[in-house]
């Protein structure tokens, strides 16, 4: 539950609230979540405590109702701790809420999102299946009506948080005869319901304490109440996915910022501790052209990620931009995290320093909430067919 002083918090202290947080607590037991293997529950129950389940979900279901300039301020204090923790609640503050929040039934929404703020009911976001990652229109797992209810079979892979969600939001193909999205609408079921269950890998390269696992559902019966959306649901899951899928790359993109920003925290008071050629690592040329050239990196994606949230607070969603920022932001985490890797010299490889560790936790933000080609190939796409139209780019600046 939210700490209901909270609610009467302006945005600067929250803040400094997410901040002190941040270094207080989530830093310090980083080592701890590696060795257990697993976000420890006490700073679940903090999380729930500071309302990071609720930042994105507005005052009337619960939530703090920050704006998306807000969220990715935030975002870009907590993500300077190990991004596995911000998993733990992403689901809920992006995907999921949001998707309940534009497209839900008023029942839906008046009886799921009070719960998802409170970090009460953790929701997680089931689209991919073995034969549909890059390509989510291809799902196979259906979801047939019998009398009032539809009754799911399938599999979904690489689910984030399907091991400790109380609920699903499940893509499924609701009409067998239409191939393609058409076919898809999306579906609440409860994690405790007959025919359901959950599957962890057994490694994980990088993010390993928040492991992505796999949902099994089994003739799972759910009430047809339980479609997003209501009736009109039917065939539109993807269609409704979409803003939940914008707002998230949006949050990602903030968490490449916030992940690259400790990285460079780490390495300059690295180079600057380390003497080798009885002098600090600091004092070489090549070693500031490293910093340097990180630093701005950052400021590029930072800049980048800001603008898209400004855009995104005025109405329309920036697809492209956000696009845009998403691609160039993971790109560039990795990069800054393998050059200061490269600094640490051993210490990259061998020990608890936490470099190594971000370096494989940030691989994974080039594969999820859209690969770095498929953005390559979309924006391409769109920057194509906007000129057909207009000789402009998508999302143009231009007057
Ligand atoms: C840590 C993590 C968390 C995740 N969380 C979730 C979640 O909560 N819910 C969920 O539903 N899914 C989740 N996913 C799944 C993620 O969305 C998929 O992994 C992603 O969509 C890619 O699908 P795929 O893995 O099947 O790769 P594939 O579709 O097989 O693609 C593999 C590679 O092929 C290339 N490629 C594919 N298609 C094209 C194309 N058209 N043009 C150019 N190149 C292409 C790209 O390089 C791509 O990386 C998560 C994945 C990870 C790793």
């Amino acid at each position: 539950m939210i700490n209901p002083e909270i609610y009467d918090y302006t945005f600067d202290s929250y803040r400094k609230l997410i901040a002190d947080f941040t270094e207080n607590e989530l830093i310090p037991a980083e080592n701890e979540m590696v060795q257990a293997g697993a976000v420890p529950e006490r700073l679940v129950k903090r999380m729930a405590e500071v309302g990071l389940f609720g930042i994105s979900i507005p005052r009337k279901y619960g939530g703090l109702e920050w704006n998306m300039e807000q969220q990715v301020l935030l975002t870009l204090e907590f993500t300077r701790a190990s991004c596995v923790y911000r998993s733990r609640f992403s689901t809920v503050i992006g995907l999921c809420s949001q998707a309940i929040l534009d497209h839900g039934t008023e029942d839906q929404r008046a009886e799921l999102l009070p719960k998802m703020a409170a970090g009460e009911l953790v929701t997680a976001f089931a689209l991919t299946e073995e034969g549909a990652g890059s390509d989510a229109a291809q799902l196979a797992t259906s979801a047939v009506l019998e009398n009032e209810n539809y009754v799911l079979n399938g599999d979904k892979r690489y689910i984030t948080n399907a091991g400790w969600a109380h609920a699903f939001v499940v893509f499924a193909r609701t009409d067998q005869s239409i191939p393609g999205a058409k076919g898809v609408s999306a579906l609440i079921v409860d994690a405790t319901l007959p025919g359901v269950s959950t599957s962890l890998p057994t490694r994980m390269n990088g993010h390993a304490e928040a492991p992505v696992g796999e949902i099994h559902l089994n003739n799972v019966s759910v009430p047809s109440s339980n479609m997003l959306g209501g009736a009109r649901g039917g065939g539109q899951g993807l269609t409704m996915a979409l803003r939940g899928i914008n707002h998230a790359r949006l949050h990602v993109a903030a968490t490449c910022v916030g992940q690259a920003t400790r990285i460079l925290e780490e390495i300059t008071s690295h180079v600057t501790d380390r003497e080798q050629f009885n002098a600090p690592l600091a004092d070489l040329g090549a070693v500031q052209a490293v910093l340097g050239e990180c630093f701005a990196e950052v400021e590029a994606a930072r800049a980048l990620v800001m603008e898209g949230a400004r855009s995104f607070d005025e109405g329309d969603v920036p697809r492209h931009r956000i696009a845009a920022a998403k691609l160039f932001a993971s790109e560039m985490a990795s990069r800054v995290a393998d050059k200061c890797l490269q600094l640490l010299g051993g210490e990259g490889i061998v020990g608890d320093h936490p470099i190594p560790r971000m370096w494989r936790d940030v691989r994974a933000l080039r594969i999820y909430e859209g690969s770095s080609p498929i953005h390559e190939r979309n924006l391409a796409v769109a920057m194509i067919r906007q000129g057909k139209i207009d000789g402009r780019l998508p999302n143009s600046y231009r007057v």
